[in-house]
């Protein structure tokens, strides 16, 4: 298969184009590390500027959508040890985090000192959602280049969740754990407008809605939430403009206790359904979901190339993939079971009324 010559992105990816020389779309349109290096700058003072104007001002300066994973984890000790700021931690439990990530939490939390939530929605609905997207892309595909289906739809109930109890408490700043791979800096901070987030929210909730129905409403934005003088807030990535190493990462997670769960793939310290939503994808698409990250972390000077692709050819671990897969059509397979039972059931003079057992 035909792979960019500075970058990772294969011929399979969603509207890739390369030169001559062999090199794709997005490397060419690259302005080079020197800007980014300048831009970074821009950013991190407009990030001090804005903590100058809001620390202190609400009983926490910001909400943490938390994972457990390793660039979440350093997020919350920069911005804790660094900024001093007061975090409000929160976790989304998809029913699929491994027990060492409980631990991890534990650890982290206790140890940098901070308030932290968790937030386990009903996982029949997680279930319903989760194995609809196993069977289809239900966002607009222009999602697709960046994410899993899954993914999308974990992440949609993560971010308007977080975002909702941000507003509810009156938190200016919402942090999220990106890598430079998975955002762009321009988008790294954000304030938002409720014009914005309404579209945001529509695109993402509808089908969501589809699927699950008025359960999935606790996870988003209502009506209240929309008032103009609620959207003062801003959505922060700082791992997008500050310092972003590997080796400096894994460092600090060892000093918090952290330790790598065991039976997650390349590509999360934190998720076993990660593992289920790739393989799923690659099958359907041909390409892997997280080949633009890589590709923009390799493009970028944080990731050496020849590693990225070592990552993108790993295979998910067999295991994962199982528990996963049964645990998310057990419901599916005990219903079709039972069908099949009461069909034989239903043969005999046992499902008579008032006679037989009923399912
Ligand atoms: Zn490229």
């Amino acid at each position: 298969m035909k792979i960019c010559r500075k970058c990772v992105l294969p011929e399979t990816f969603p509207g890739i184009r390369f030169n001559d020389e062999g090199e794709c779309n997005y490397c060419q349109d690259f302005k080079g590390k020197k800007n980014l290096e300048q831009r970074k700058l821009q950013y991190r003072s407009k990030f001090e500027k804005l903590i100058l104007e809001y620390k202190g001002k609400a009983n926490y300066d910001a909400l943490l959508s938390y994972s457990g994973g390793k660039d979440s984890t350093y997020t919350l000790s920069l911005l804790k040890k660094q900024y001093g700021l007061k975090i409000l931690v929160f976790t989304f439990d998809n029913g699929f985090l491994p027990d060492q990530t409980f631990r991890n939490i534990r650890n982290v939390v206790e140890k940098l000192g901070v308030d932290h939530i968790f937030f386990k929605p009903n996982f029949h609905i997680l279930r319903k959602i989760f194995l609809e997207c196993s069977k289809k892309n239900i966002f607009p595909d222009t999602t697709l280049s960046r994410a899993s289906t899954i993914c999308t739809a974990c992440m949609a109930i993560v971010k308007f969740s977080a975002l909702r109890l941000a507003l509810e408490k009156g938190i200016p700043f919402m942090i999220y754990g990106w890598s430079p791979g998975q955002i762009p800096i321009t988008s790294s901070i954000m304030k938002n407008n409720a014009k914005m987030v309404r579209v945001m929210q529509e695109s993402l909730a509808r089908p969501l809605f589809a699927v699950a129905g008025d359960d999935i409403k606790p996870y988003f934005l209502e009506n209240e939430h929309f008032r103009e003088h609620n959207f003062f807030l801003y959505n922060i990535s700082p791992l997008a403009f500050l310092n972003y190493d590997e080796t400096m990462i894994l460092k600090e997670m060892a000093e918090l206790g952290w330790k790598a769960p065991p039976d997650v793939d390349a590509n999360s310290t934190n998720c076993l359904l990660n593992s289920f939503a790739n393989v799923v994808h690659k099958e359907r698409y041909g390409f892997h979901p997280y080949a633009f990250e890589l590709a923009k972390l390799v493009r970028e000077g944080y990731k050496d190339r020849e590693h990225a692709l070592i990552v993108l050819r790993q295979r998910e671990k067999y295991r994962t993939y199982n528990f996963v897969s049964r645990k998310l059509k057990e419901e599916e397979q005990t219903r079709n079971k039972r069908t099949k039972y009461q069909k034989i059931r239903g043969r005999s003079k046992c499902l008579e009324p008032g006679k037989g057992r009923f399912f």
